[in-house]
């Protein structure tokens, strides 16, 4: 597929795209100043005309800091909804999507009647990771702010909650067959978590046990074997 010059002004960004993550665009605007835009937007037409940006929205912001008045843009084919978010994850390949990020398109998939499978098989990814990543969604907020800010990875953060199988108060997405305890007094690890942080006046306090990295440390530290609970 050839890129194309479009002009700024034709561009749409994407609804269903999730929720803008534009910290270090100035830092792109200035590469956008000396190079160019190096790699194309892919985007779809609009029934309103114009074109929807599917991938490229940092891209595209940066330009416009940097005074662009068209950018280069490979146009893709896709009529639905649920074809444009297939095609989201598949581009974010190119342009990372958070793990959140990408949990949240797949929950939109999921809310169109697509499989699993289906997701994993169009879209580039494991069905183990696209399992993990609504599992996500499903963790309280504080723990998902943990995951977005870097403090806890998505994959500890999902591992704690398989080890656990009892109450939770999960939100949507998943309908997993039992509900994990996650990072509350009742989990397994608590008590281990609440003897070793000592970061509860500096650090946001998770279950009101400790520190999401002393949460990390100890889970992590179970799984290798290295602590009895
Ligand atoms: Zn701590």
């Amino acid at each position: 597929m050839n890129a194309r010059m479009v002009p700024m002004n034709a561009l749409y960004p994407n609804p269903d795209n999730p929720p803008s993550r534009l910290r270090g665009i100035e830092d792109l605007a200035e590469s956008i100043k000396l190079y160019g835009v190096l790699q194309p937007l892919i985007v779809t037409p609009r029934q309103r005309g114009g074109l929807t940006i599917i991938d490229g929205r940092r891209r595209y912001a940066a330009a416009d800091l940097a005074g662009r008045q068209a950018v280069p843009c490979v146009a893709a084919k896709a009529a639905t909804r649920t074809d444009q978010l297939l095609l989201i994850l598949a581009a974010g390949l190119g342009e990372r999507l958070t793990p959140l990020e990408e949990a949240q398109v797949m929950r939109d998939l999921r809310a169109d009647g697509v499989k699993f499978t289906d997701i994993a098989r169009r879209t580039g990814r494991s069905l183990s990771t696209v399992r993990e990543r609504l599992q996500l969604l499903d963790t309280p907020s504080e723990v998902q702010d943990m995951v977005a800010g870097g403090t806890l990875t998505a994959a500890a953060a999902v591992e704690l909650a398989r080890q656990t199988a009892t109450t939770g108060s999960g939100t949507v997405a998943t309908r997993a067959p039992a509900r994990p305890a996650w990072f509350t007094k009742s989990h397994p690890m608590a008590r281990l978590v609440r003897e070793t942080c000592t970061h509860r006046d500096t650090r946001k306090v998770v279950g009101g046990v400790g520190c999401g990295q002393c949460w990390q440390d100890v889970i992590v530290a179970d799984a290798r074997g290295e602590v009895r609970a």
